[in-house]
C-alpha cells in the first residue's frame, strides 16, 4: 500500500484557473491505477460554449483518450465540488474506482443531493466516495466568485 497522496490542492489550482477565465470555479484531477496524474482541467462551459464542458467531463474525456478506452478502472477522480448528475453518471459509466470531492453542492449536486445518481437502482457502478477534503477552500472560491458576479 503506497502512502496516501491528496490531489485536492491540484484540483483547487484548476478551479482557480477556471475562475480566472470567468468560469464557475470547479477543478478536477484524474489519477490512474499506478498513481500517475493522467488528466486535469477546470470548467470550460463558457469558453467552449458547451454545457457539458464540466471539469469532470473534460478530465474523463482526456483520460479515456490517453487510455484508449471508454473505461477507467482503478482510476481516482478528485473534484473540488460535489459532481452534478451528468458528471456522476459519467463517473459511473467510466467505472472510476474512487471519487474524492471537496464542497457539497445542495443546489446542483447529484451525489448526496437531488438525483443521488450512485444510490439509484439503475446505477451499475458506484465508486468509493469520500467528501469534504478541501471543502472549505472550494466553498470560499465559489462564494467569492459568485459574490464578484453580483
Ligand atoms: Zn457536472
Amino acid at each position: 500500500m503506497s502512502a496516501f497522496t491528496s490531489h485536492m490542492d491540484r484540483a483547487l489550482v484548476q478551479a482557480r484557473a477556471a475562475a480566472d477565465r470567468g468560469e464557475v470555479p470547479v477543478g478536477a484531477v484524474l489519477i490512474d491505477a499506478a498513481g500517475r496524474i493522467v488528466s486535469e482541467d477546470g470548467n470550460r462551459t463558457r469558453e467552449m460554449r458547451d454545457p457539458t464542458a464540466h471539469a469532470e467531463i473534460l478530465a474523463i474525456r482526456a483520460a479515456c483518450a490517453a487510455a484508449g478506452s471508454e473505461r477507467l478502472p482503478g482510476h481516482v477522480l478528485w473534484v473540488t465540488l460535489e459532481p452534478c448528475p451528468m458528471c456522476a453518471a459519467a463517473i459511473s459509466a467510466a467505472r472510476i474506482a474512487t471519487l474524492y470531492y471537496g464542497a457539497s453542492d445542495p443546489r446542483m449536486g447529484g451525489v448526496t443531493h437531488g438525483a443521488r445518481v450512485f444510490d439509484h437502482p439503475q446505477c451499475h457502478h458506484r465508486p468509493e466516495i469520500y467528501d469534504g477534503i478541501g471543502g472549505q477552500a472550494s466553498r470560499e472560491l465559489l462564494q467569492s466568485f459568485f459574490a464578484g458576479k453580483r
